[in-house]
């Protein structure tokens, strides 16, 4: 098949210069994978890792890991979807800023009717990622209290209405005063602006000196050691993510003396990449969405040749909730 789809590509890590767009060809499905037309692509901040090279990738790389579309081909041995099909991932391999591709269809979900393609576009990967931070990392239940940092974002959104629904104090930490508004707007019970207060000093003064159950961190370096001092003895910190650097080397010793400390590093595709668990995941996120629980607020739009000011934006910290690639 000679058809081509733009496509932004990286033939060098760097800054958002590197991102071009190029006509590659599509091709056609082979065993497993599916052709899919997409309708809108999300932008996250894994992106970024991915562009500097912080998570490296052999070059030249498409970028790119969620999307929406429709279902153009279907390639032997799969059964969960049909030509024709609504559809919306969030997946490697990077390739998602493209107008149409093929890839391995077992992360690839049916969207339901009720969901628009630019709200599928915009919650796949993140969405998902709430789901395996509130689920299946560390058990949670009603009552217990989280501190999330950076919850204005588009992880962040998502998780503020989650917590809510499922009977958690959430406490979340955003860079000014209108992010903490719309957290808390959002569902956060309590909000401190992290870039005028010491978060925490104010966890403490929050918990009544107890701390939290579950730390959330994604900021990373700037807030990782912050963030132990929040927890109460056993408490969990799960450190998924890096916006402000990488964290550190760690002595684990220091996880005794502030308290029989637990910690974790996760990632998505550790969670969805058994077929089924990525589809039940699936399931839940769209249930919440449906359901009303979970509103994907999307507050940036960029068509797909403005993708170098769309990550500007992420990076500079001016974005808040998902952001969309037009195409
Ligand atoms: P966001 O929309 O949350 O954008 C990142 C936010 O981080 C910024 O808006 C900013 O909010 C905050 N931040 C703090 N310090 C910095 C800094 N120095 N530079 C830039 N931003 C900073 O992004 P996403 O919703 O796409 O992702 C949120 C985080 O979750 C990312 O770190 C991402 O990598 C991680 N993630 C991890 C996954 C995993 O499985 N491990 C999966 C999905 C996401 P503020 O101004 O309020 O501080």
């Amino acid at each position: 098949m000679s058809e081509t789809a733009r496509t932004v590509v990286i033939e060098a890590f760097g800054g958002p210069e590197v991102l071009q767009l190029r006509d590659r060809p599509v091709g056609e499905p082979g065993p497993g994978q599916v052709r899919i037309r997409h309708k809108a692509c999300g932008l996250n901040f894994i992106d970024v890792y991915q562009r500097t090279g912080l998570y490296p990738l052999q070059l030249p790389h498409a970028l790119g890991m969620e999307a929406s579309g429709v279902i153009e081909a279907v390639g032997e041995g799969v059964t969960h979807l049909s030509v024709g099909d609504r559809a919306a991932y969030a997946s490697a391999p990077p390739g998602a800023y493209t107008e149409a591709r093929v890839m391995p269809a077992a992360q690839v979900c049916p969207l339901p009717d009720e969901i628009g393609f630019d709200e599928g576009a915009a919650m796949m990967l993140k969405g998902l990622t709430v789901d395996y931070l509130f689920h299946r990392t560390t058990p949670l239940s009603r009552g217990d209290t989280v501190l999330f940092h950076a919850a204005a974002g588009g992880v962040g959104l998502i998780a503020c209405q989650w917590a809510k629904s499922e009977g958690i104090t959430l406490i979340g930490t955003a860079g000014s005063d209108e992010k903490c508004e719309l957290a808390k707007a959002h569902g956060a019970t309590h909000v401190i602006n992290y870039r005028t207060e010491n978060f925490t000093e104010k966890v403490r003064e929050l918990t009544g000196g107890k701390g939290v159950d579950v730390v959330m961190d994604s900021v990373g370096a700037d807030t990782f050691e912050g963030s132990l001092d929040c927890l109460k003895p056993l408490g969990m910190m799960i450190s998924f993510g890096n916006a402000s650097g990488p964290v550190p080397p760690v002595n684990i010793g220091i996880l005794g003396q502030k308290g029989s400390l637990k910690i974790t590093r996760p990632t998505l595709f550790t969670h969805i990449a058994d077929h089924a668990a990525c589809q039940a995941m699936a399931r839940r996120l769209f249930g919440k969405v449906t359901g009303g629980e979970v509103k994907i607020r999307i507050d940036q739009r960029f068509p797909l040749e403005q993708i170098a000011d769309a990550h500007r934006a992420l990076e500079a910290r001016q974005t808040t909730g998902s952001t969309i690639l037009e195409l």
